[in-house]
């Protein structure tokens, strides 16, 4: 993985900034757009499959899809 400080010459990119909601018994990920607030470790949505507390195991950025 490069360093964080390549992304300097991205910076004209508006990334998109995701959340992955997993859930600990089933291991289902939700992956839905960021929100304020949200951080690692805090209680997510309720899982679709098993319907377990989830919570966010990952937030992460992409940059945008080219069109
Ligand atoms: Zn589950």
């Amino acid at each position: 993985m490069p360093a964080s400080s390549s992304a300097v010459h991205e910076k004209k990119i508006k990334y998109n900034v995701f959340t992955i909601e997993e859930c600990p018994a089933c291991s289902q990920k939700t992956k839905r757009s960021f929100q304020a607030g949200d951080y690692v470790t805090k209680e997510g949505a309720k899982c679709a499959k098993c319907g377990n507390q989830t919570r966010i195991s990952l937030i992460y950025a992409e940059p945008p899809p080219k069109t």
